[in-house]
């Protein structure tokens, strides 16, 4: 078999990140080989360090830098002791979070899904159930100083809509308020895709569920 050679390695490495094709592929790698080496290997050395160093937040899920020998660390937000803990935003993707996060706007805790859980399909979701224990751990623990509202800011997608009732009916039994964020994003699309404005407005206006 002959050989692939480095330059369509490279292309092909490249094809692997989200709506990059072939001919997107093709002119990064041409660029790439244009850069000065340093600006190369910084480029490959942020993509390895972020892959060694970056850990779970093992409150929330969110990422968070883990310090040298601890696996389990607890992200800036949650270490926060000025965030309100009576509220706890519920997202698919560390991504949402992020765009609510550079408004300011929302000042409570966050819990990162990563992924919807639907209880119909057997998509195998191992990582979504855990953090769903999580989520439901933390509500547990909360009850002595109360937390007063979980909101929901899952898509309004199949998916999103399984993994919404789900929770809802998983945590009103404790007797804990369950909002889910309303306009602005259509039915059927990804929260992933909605930009923070959309969000913020989304989160102001949502509603009981
Ligand atoms: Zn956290």
């Amino acid at each position: 078999m002959e050989k692939k050679g480095v330059f369509n390695t490279l292309i092909e490495q490249l094809m692997a990140l989200p709506g990059v094709g072939k001919k997107t592929a093709e002119r990064y790698a041409f660029f790439i080989l244009k850069m000065p080496e340093e600006q190369a290997r910084t480029i490959a050395t942020a993509i390895t360090d972020a892959k060694d160093k970056l850990r779970h937040c093992k409150i929330c899920n969110n990422m968070t830098e883990a310090e040298v020998g601890t696996p389990t660390a607890v992200c800036k937000i949650c270490a926060n002791g000025a965030r309100d803990p009576q509220k706890i935003l519920v997202v698919e993707e560390a991504n949402t979070l992020y765009a609510i996060e550079k408004s300011g706007e929302y000042k409570g805790l966050y819990h990162v899904l990563h992924g919807t859980y639907s209880p119909l399909s057997d998509n195998g979701h191992e990582g979504t159930s855990a953090s769903i224990n999580g989520l439901m751990e933390r509500i547990k623990q909360g009850m002595s100083f109360g937390i007063s509202e979980v909101i929901l800011a899952v898509s309004p997608n199949i998916d999103g809509e399984a993994t919404a009732l789900y929770l809802t009916r998983m945590i009103k039994p404790f007797g804990v308020k369950v909002t889910r964020i309303a306009c602005g994003i259509p039915a059927g699309s990804d929260i992933e895709y909605a930009d923070e404005v959309t969000l913020i407005k989304s989160l102001e206006g949502r509603r009981d569920v």
